[in-house]
């Protein structure tokens, strides 16, 4: 996967994405993410690449043109047209399935806007998505991209190792992730669950999967009811919760 950013604070994005295990797949090859410095595409000599926006009103509006030359210079250098996304709080809004369907792209470009945003024709004229962070404003798009950038590259082959992959994460599957545990055993006098401990792996995927369930129903019961499993099984998940906090209740007295 290759990954081009337009900015205005390139050094800022490129420090963050080279650090850890993103920055780790950049090295082996995995992965290719590129900064570019929306300045450089400026036609005059100040470098200026904002201006007020017609109709007055506040803040300034990144200009459509030195956008349209960084975008054309990058699909000269890829050697197609890359996936478009404007990072916008009035776009979709983020979320793992979002981040499935765009990493099927192999080349992503990915524009940050600043100020009061950018010029509608530029977005019109090349962008293919618009893509929110959350329904709150920030003064940039940098941060949104990285956001999206790490999520994506989570989902290109050969970044994450077995042992840190995607497919059991939270969010993957609709569901949330089961409780997990380190060393020592026990802490602080607590015990981890001894069916986790038991080197029975068919056990152990089997509490994983209920107890997915039960974090699922417990804390983002949203996604539960979406959840394609049977309503008989939701009953089951939802009555295993409410033994528990019985349980846990008549500890405590
Ligand atoms: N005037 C714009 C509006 O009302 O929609 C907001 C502009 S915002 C101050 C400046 C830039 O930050 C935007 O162009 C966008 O790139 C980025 N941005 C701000 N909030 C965002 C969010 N929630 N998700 C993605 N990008 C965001």
């Amino acid at each position: 996967m290759r990954i081009d950013l337009i900015t205005l604070f390139p050094e800022m994005c490129q420090n963050v994405m080279s650090e850890s295990i993103i920055g780790r797949a950049q090295n082996k090859g995995a992965l290719k993410i590129e900064c570019h410095q929306l300045r450089d595409y400026a036609f005059d000599k100040h470098k200026r690449v904002d201006d007020a926006p017609y109709g007055g009103g506040m803040g300034m509006l990144l200009m459509a043109e030195p956008i349209a030359l960084c975008f054309e210079d990058i699909c000269r250098q890829v050697g197609e047209k890359p996936y478009f996304i404007y990072m916008s709080p009035q776009g979709k809004v983020l979320n793992q399935q979002k981040i499935k369907e765009i990493s099927k792209n192999e080349n992503i470009c990915i524009l940050c806007g600043h100020y009061e945003g950018v010029d509608k024709r530029v977005l019109d004229a090349f962008v293919d998505e618009e893509i929110s962070i959350g329904d709150y404003v920030l003064t940039g798009g940098e941060l949104p991209a990285l956001v999206l950038m790490d999520a994506l590259s989570r989902m290109a082959p050969g970044v994450l190792s077995d042992d840190e992959c995607f497919t059991v994460e939270s969010h993957y599957n609709g569901m949330i992730e089961y409780p997990q545990y380190t060393r020592p055993n026990p802490w602080r006098g607590v015990e981890v669950p001894p069916v986790v401990i038991s080197g029975d792996h068919a056990k152990v995927d089997k509490w994983r999967y209920e107890q997915s369930l039960i974090a699922t129903a417990q804390k983002r019961p949203d996604l539960f009811e979406k959840l394609d499993i049977s309503s008989e099984e939701k009953q089951r998940i939802y009555t295993v919760i409410e033994e528990s906090l019985q349980g846990e209740n008549s500890d405590k007295n």
